[in-house]
Order: structure tokens, then C-alpha cells, then sequence
């Protein structure tokens, strides 16, 4: 029987079939092959008439994280604040790298619009013109939740974002028949990755997953060091998008003649705090490679 691995906790596997949730183990195979089922997995069980089943076989993944501990997600969503806290685009940017690097689609959610601030329109558009979805809501009012919702609807989603911008408030507005359950929820959301290891996916009330652990919250730029700095632009789709036409066809797009990027820059295609993020990306990959060829 086909099902989705929801949790996996001291070696047995929660596996969610059309037939209701199976508590599993996994076969010795599996170990052989250095293969650690994931929460995200799809899987064939063999499957008992107690609810209790075999892991037999695990698909293909489409992606696979270590922090947190998940596989085949569809959706990161970057949740900021208005204000309380600043929105920090460098940390949004770093991020939407990390998801597309691995074929994630990344969408930006603004939080806490009841309060007053003068750049949500701006942080917006920049993420508009990347090409990201961007949702402006207020968890507190519950405004604009309705949309996050049917984004996720058949998704596997992780939230990601700094301590403090409302994902634990945004996952209490989507969850509200789990108040109970919430409650733990919001608790695991906020000990964040320091204290929680596994990752529990929560079924949501229109179909699709939301992983219970708040994903790469305090990412530092050593999760992104496989990106090669040469092909850091392949991860900003607006810098891609311009990078065609440039003079040289090796062009960095950080200080070249001729450069199309730093064109569409100056005329406001590419906003520029995006593009200031690709430039101090792009300098903080190469003091790692220097770093790591000191190491050699
Ligand atoms: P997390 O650390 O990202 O999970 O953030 P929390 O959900 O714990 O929220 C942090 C603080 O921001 C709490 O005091 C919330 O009450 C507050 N908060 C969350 N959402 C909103 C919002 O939409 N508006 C305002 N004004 N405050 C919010
Ligand atoms: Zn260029």
C-alpha cells in the first residue's frame, strides 16, 4: 500500500495511507543501503491488520534536507515582519537560494501589516519583480490567511524565517480545529531546530502538509557553500532573466562593462536591495572557498 511518511520517532515510521495512519518500521535494507526514511517520503508498506506495517520500498525523492530533516517539500515559506522585527531581505535572499537550489518554490509572507511601517510595499515589489508570490497578512487580525491556505493546498510547506516574525501565530490561524495540538505546535516551532530533531508533517484541513518545525531559521551562508559562486545568479530568477545579454558572456554581474543586471538594476527592473544581497552573497561564497582551500 502506497502512504506518506508524516514522522519518524525511535525507529518506527508514521505512515499516512488512504486506508488511515500505519505505525511502521523500516526494513534492514534500508540500513544496508545508508537510506534513512525521511518525513516527506512516499513509500510502499506492507501493511497488518493492527496498523502496524513494513517499510518495503522508498520513491524517488525530488529533494531530501538534513535541518530539518525532510524530503520532497514543495514550498518554503519565508515569513518576515512588517516590523517587530525589521524584515531582513539579506536572510529572506539567502533563503530563497537554498529553496531553489534544491527545487523549492520559495514564497514571501509579510507578517504583522497591523503595524505601522513604510517599506512593506517596497520589500513586496522587490519580491514581485523575483517572480516570488508574496502575501502581505496579520496574524493577529487573521487577514490574509485564507490565501497562504489555499497556496498550501496538496503542498508539502516548511516555514522559515527569524524567531519572533508570528510563524507560530500564522500555523495557529491555519490550524485552528488543532488547538490543542497547536499548542505543542507552536512550542516545537518556537525551541526551533536547537531542540528538535524530528519533524512532524500535520495534514492540512484542504489536503497537503505542513512540517511542524520551523526549517533553516538561523541559516548562516555555510548551508549554501554548494552553491558555486558562479552560478549564484541562477538562484536570483530576475538576475537570470537579465544576465543573457550582458557584454561579456562570463559576466559576474558584480563590477563588468557592459553588464545587462546592473542595467536592469539602475532602470528598477531588479530591485536593488536584491541585487545588493546577490553582490554580498556572492563575496561571502568566496571567502568561503578561500577558507576552505586554507583548510586543503
Ligand atoms: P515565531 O517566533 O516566528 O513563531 O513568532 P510568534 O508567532 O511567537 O510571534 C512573535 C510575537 O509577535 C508574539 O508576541 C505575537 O503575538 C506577535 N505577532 C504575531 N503575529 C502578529 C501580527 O500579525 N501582528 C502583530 N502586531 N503581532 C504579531
Ligand atoms: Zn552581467
Amino acid at each position: 500500500m502506497k502512504g506518506i511518511i508524516t514522522k519518524g520517532i525511535g525507529g518506527f515510521y508514521y505512515v499516512e495511507t488512504k486506508e488511515g495512519m500505519y505505525e511502521c518500521k523500516a526494513r534492514g535494507l534500508f540500513r544496508k543501503q545508508k537510506l534513512t526514511p525521511l518525513a516527506g517520503d512516499t513509500c510502499n508498506i506492507s501493511a497488518m491488520p493492527d496498523m502496524t506495517g513494513y517499510i518495503e520500498e522508498i520513491f524517488e525523492r525530488k529533494n531530501a534536507f538534513v535541518r530539518p530533516p525532510i524530503a520532497n517539500v514543495d514550498q518554503m515559506i519565508i515569513v518576515c515582519a512588517a516590523a517587530a522585527p525589521q524584515p531582513l531581505p539579506i536572510l529572506i535572499d539567502k533563503l530563497s537560494v537554498v529553496a531553489l537550489k534544491e527545487g523549492v518554490e520559495p514564497t514571501v509572507v509579510i507578517n504583522k501589516i497591523d503595524l505601522k511601517t513604510d517599506n512593506t510595499d517596497e520589500i513586496a515589489k522587490s519580491y514581485r519583480k523575483a517572480g516570488f508570490k508574496v502575501y502581505t497578512v496579520s496574524a493577529i487580525k487573521g487577514e490574509g490567511i485564507d490565501l497562504i491556505k489555499n497556496d498550501m493546498a496538496g503542498k508539502i510547506s516548511v516555514f522559515a524565517g527569524c524567531s519572533g516574525v508570528g510563524k507560530s501565530s500564522i500555523l495557529n490561524c491555519l490550524l485552528p480545529d488543532l488547538n490543542q495540538k497547536t499548542g505543542d505546535v507552536s512550542e516545537k516551532i518556537k525551541r526551533g531546530k536547537h531542540t528538535t530533531r524530528e519533524v512532524s508533517l500535520i495534514k492540512l484541513p484542504e489536503g497537503g502538509y505542513i512540517a511542524d518545525t520551523p526549517g533553516f531559521s538561523e541559516l548562516e551562508i555555510a548551508e549554501i557553500t554548494d552553491v558555486e559562486k558562479e552560478q549564484l545568479f541562477e538562484y536570483f530568477p530576475e538576475i537570470e532573466k537579465y544576465s543573457g545579454e550582458c557584454n561579456f558572456r562570463d559576466c559576474r554581474h558584480i563590477n563588468e562593462p557592459g553588464c545587462n543586471v546592473k542595467k536592469a538594476v539602475e532602470e528598477g527592473n531588479i530591485s536593488l536591495s536584491r541585487y545588493e544581497s546577490y553582490k554580498e552573497i556572492f563575496s561571502q561564497l568566496g571567502e568561503i572557498n578561500k577558507w576552505e582551500k586554507k583548510l586543503k
